[in-house]
């Protein structure tokens, strides 16, 4: 693999000449501004990054990086935190130029550029009083959870993010620009649609929209451990419901400015008030000690799983699988293991570790087999999110984080040998191979691979073809 250097840069420059493209590289003044990433272990040393503007850019850069055997990574809103949009000496693509929103309330579809963000989307439909499912923090980016499945609080009306999109364009490994949906180029629409990112790159996506003129219930709230117990019982009960109208996080964080480990709870409802304060009285009767939960716009519900890009500036994430009801002794065990970090680790207080229900019958109604998606089943995610200042922890922060994830799993009575599904692609990281987390899906997507990007050039999200390694990248 080849490394940018002035020559390539100006050859790229010649390239791309007569086009919006910008390029920024190691001397010029954007370069900071441009290799800076939500986590700053993601901070890289690019040998280039093109601020694209078209699919016609992205193939060009494409075929640059690929022609002289140099790495190249696409970049919307910079939140992954294993370095699948970074490089060093490599390209970035970086789509945050393109973040364009087009509603059509006629046929209440909305068509929404490769690199746009939730909150972009969220706003636009919003005049038209419509919404699409969207992840639950609107900073992150539209395409990278779209192409991974992706679910939000509006997942147990309208199913995964990907149940609603509808066609997307995507330029090839070869540069070649196609769109795909059910109707045209539909194997590689059934790719796209839970392992996109190890197909290409997206520079548009159209989703079903779907009629929400009213506000929605919500809000975080803190509670002190000694609640736990009830908000199990709450959870569980929650579990049993399987209310497609609700939705409902909880875990551990110690927010400031109280800097002690507490109990999280986000909460949502799409109703009245009086429909979600009566479904959720249990918890509201529970007296937190931090927090609200109100009648809220769509996009402001969005924003409250939001974490600033500093504060603790480094970042990792991880996730599993778990199954309810939940064992109140396990839930006791991981809040003892996540308080012990807290306290080990002060200025921590953005990390978090949530169980995430959302009612998941549109989610299951889908076969496995209907898209690449094969995280769909009864249970829900487990996330886990550390966040901290000093690169001196990075090593053992990121073994913590693994042992914790591996103890929710043993603790759930799940061992190595466990051919499940373990976890939602974009929260995975890199700690699960393809096996396990595209399942039964896997060979098909290995074989589409052979057609759609034979020299794995896409491998830096999750290599589903470990025994190709891209010659000419
Ligand atoms: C705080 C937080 C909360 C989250 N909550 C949710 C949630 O509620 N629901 C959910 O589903 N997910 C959630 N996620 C996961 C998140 O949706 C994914 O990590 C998403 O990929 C981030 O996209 P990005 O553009 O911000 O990051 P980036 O780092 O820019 O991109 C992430 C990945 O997507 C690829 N990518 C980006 N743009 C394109 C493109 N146009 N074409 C092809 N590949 C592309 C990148 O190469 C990279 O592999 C959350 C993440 C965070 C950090």
């Amino acid at each position: 693999m080849r490394c940018m250097d002035v020559s390539l840069v100006l050859e790229l420059r010649r390239e791309l000449e007569g086009t919006r493209a910008e390029i920024s590289h190691p001397g010029s003044e954007t370069y900071h501004g441009d290799i800076k990433s939500w986590s700053d272990t993601c901070e890289k040393e690019a040998g280039a990054i093109v601020n694209v503007t078209s699919s016609e850019e992205v193939s060009i850069t494409i075929n640059f990086a690929r022609k002289h055997h140099v790495e190249f990574v696409a970049k919307a809103a910079g939140h992954s935190t294993s370095n699948e949009s970074a490089t060093t000496g490599g390209i970035v693509i970086s789509l945050h130029h393109m973040r364009k929103v087009l509603v059509d309330p006629a046929s209440k579809t909305v068509a929404v550029q490769g690199g746009a963000t939730w909150e972009d989307v969220n706003k636009a439909t919003a005049e038209y009083g419509l919404a699409v499912v969207g992840a639950t923090a609107s900073q992150t980016g539209v395409a990278g959870a779209t192409l991974g499945g992706g679910f939000g609080w509006l997942t147990g009306q309208y199913g995964l993010i990907i149940d609603n999109l509808v066609s997307a364009r995507v330029v090839l490994a070869d540069g070649s620009i196609l769109d795909a949906s059910e109707e045209e180029n539909q194997d590689l629409f059934w790719a796209l649609q839970g392992a996109g990112q190890a197909f290409g790159v997206v520079t548009e996506l159209v989703f079903k929209a779907h009629t929400l003129s009213n506000k929605v219930f919500g809000g975080t709230l803190y509670y002190t451990a000694d609640r736990l117990s009830k908000i199990v019982d709450f959870a569980n009960w929650f579990h049993n419901q399987q209310d497609e109208k609700s939705g409902f996080f909880f875990g551990f964080r110690a927010p400031s400015p109280v800097e002690e480990t507490m109990v999280m709870a986000l909460l949502f409802y799409n109703g009245t008030m009086e429909k979600a304060t009566s479904f959720f009285e249990p918890l509201l009767k529970l007296n937190s000690v931090l927090g609200k939960v109100d009648m809220m716009s769509y996009a402001q519900i969005n924003r409250l799983a939001n974490i600033e890009p500093k504060a603790e500036g480094r970042k990792w994430i991880g996730g599993t699988e778990v199954s309810f009801p939940l064992g109140k002794k396990l839930a006791h065990e991981l809040w003892l293991e996540f308080n012990e970090l807290m306290v080990l680790y002060p200025s921590m207080g953005n990390s978090v570790f949530a169980f995430e229900l959302l009612p998941y019958a549109k989610i299951t109604s889908v076969p496995i087999d209907a898209t690449a998606c094969a995280n769909r089943d009864t249970s829900y995610n487990a996330g886990l999110l550390l966040c901290w200042r000093d690169a001196n922890d990075d090593a053992v922060l990121g073994q913590k984080a693994r042992a914790l994830l591996r103890r929710v799993r043993r603790l759930q009575g799940r061992d190595e040998s466990d051919e499940h599904v373990r976890s939602y692609a974009n929260y995975a990281g890199h700690n699960y191979s393809p096996k396990y987390l595209f399942g039964s899906n896997l060979p098909r997507l290995q074989d589409l691979k052979k057609r759609y990007d034979p020299h794995n050039a896409f491998h830096k999200w999750h290599n589903l073809v470990p025994q190709i390694h891209d010659q000419r990248h």
